[in-house]
């Protein structure tokens, strides 16, 4: 078994746990934000439906900011109040309610999730952190922990980015923190930490502290409730690590937890020298020749083709415009020509490449992919479908295809 990490990487004093406890928690009851699943959280006498708000709040806040997730969570809390509610709805709702929401993979999840609930646990939900990590497809240990703390008072950690970076912060570690070994350092810490008799307000305090306070660039630390524990606030000030009588300061090299060697402690970064993460692989890069097929409608108003994407993978079971991904460096001519030629064995009828006006290019950035889409356009007469066994198709108004379930990618082409 590895070694454990020197004390001062960890929570070992239990009087500066507790110290640490009460002054975060005071802030939190002072300076929380207003949150519909909080309020339901902290309202709702049924425990099954507390922990149905909070699984749904914290499966649209992964990857995606507060502000956003507000009017999607009042939208869906509205329509699927219930876990049984969620359950009956289709994937074709789903997708629809999370259009511009990013990452549809999530939605899906939650709805089969509700499924299984209610079809195999009776509409029951799993009432401890391991029990809905085991039994809930797409709940991970954080939203496991999450759910478990909030709904259920389960006293169990939670570390996500904010709380990697609040407690890299805290304890001075910069090993990178997004390597396992020092994420299990991280759950045990969150582990010890929690509040005993308050576990879902500690965790979500120390969540909140990363999001408002000890932010990634410019932290708060002057108004940062813990700064008192915090390490690399008092590194900042005096220049050097905090004494700790009972232990060595940790040498360089040695530690699992500090500083790599080669990357030492830049005074000119301060608190922020923490975390520190190993550098990202570039995006994929890709290009796809997407077309706007448009025709009149039956009321003289204009048309589009949209076609569904396979029910797995990126975007799955999204609606978009026929779309071909193209090889890297094809010359314009022979973008131009295979988007015809599929085009053509789509609709089963002969389009000229000639014919596809080049409308323009639209950037957008998935999460690990850089896509470039190329817009043509073209106008038809009369019905024209892609060939169903390609993929599904209709024919949608402007208003429609905005009520449709399709990505931010697609509503910017
Ligand atoms: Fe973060 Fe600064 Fe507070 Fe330390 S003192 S936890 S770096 S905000």
């Amino acid at each position: 078994a590895p070694a454990p990490p020197p004390a001062r990487h960890l929570f070992s004093d239990p009087a500066e746990v507790e110290a640490l406890r009460g002054n975060l928690l005071a802030w939190y009851d002072r300076c929380k934000r207003d949150l519909p699943w909080r309020a339901l959280a902290a309202t709702e006498p049924d425990a099954d439906r507390r922990g149905y708000a909070v699984w749904v709040s914290e499966i649209m806040l992964q990857q995606t900011q507060v502000a956003t997730v507000i009017d999607y969570y009042n939208r869906w809390m509205q329509k699927w109040p219930t876990l049984p509610a969620l359950a009956q709805a289709s994937l074709e709702e789903v997708n629809e309610l999370w259009a511009g929401l990013g990452y549809y993979s999530r939605g899906k999840r939650l709805q089969e999730a509700a499924r299984k609930v209610v079809s195999e646990l009776a509409g029951r939900m799993p009432r401890t952190a391991e029990d809905l990590q085991k039994l809930l497809p797409g709940v991970g240990r954080y939203t496991a922990g999450a759910i478990a703390s909030i709904s259920y008072g389960q006293a169990t950690g939670v570390v996500d980015g904010n709380v990697i970076r609040v407690l890299c912060r805290l304890r001075s570690i910069g090993a990178d923190s997004s390597s396992p070994a020092v994420i299990d350092r991280l759950w045990d810490m969150a582990n010890v930490l929690v509040d005993r008799s308050r576990p879902g307000d500690f965790n979500q305090a120390l969540m909140e502290l990363g999001a408002t306070v000890c932010v990634p660039k410019a932290p708060l630390c002057g108004e940062c409730p813990v700064k008192q524990h915090c390490h690399a606030w008092r590194r900042k000030l005096f220049g050097k690590s905090p004494p700790v009588p009972d232990v060595e300061d940790c040498g360089v090299g040695d530690c699992p937890l500090c500083p790599p060697a080669t990357e030492p402690w830049d005074s000119s970064l301060g608190v922020t020298n923490f975390p520190r993460k190993a550098a990202k692989k570039p995006p994929r890069v890709m290009r796809t020749a997407t077309c706007v097929l448009e025709r009149r409608g039956c009321h003289g108003a204009p048309e589009y083709l949209i076609v569904q994407r396979p029910s797995s993978g990126l975007l799955a079971g999204l609606w978009e415009f026929p779309s071909l991904p193209l090889a890297q460096d094809l010359q314009e001519e022979k973008e131009r020509e295979e988007l015809a030629d599929y085009l053509q064995a789509g609709m089963g009828r002969p389009v000229a490449a000639k014919g596809l006006q080049f409308i323009g290019e639209v950037i957008h950035i998935f999460s690990h992919i850089h896509q470039t889409y190329v817009v043509y356009a073209l106008h038809l007469d009369g019905d024209v479908n892609l060939d169903p066994a390609l993929s599904p198709s209709r024919w949608v108004t402007e208003d429609e295809f905005h009520a449709s379930a399709v990505s931010t990618a697609m509503k910017k082409v």
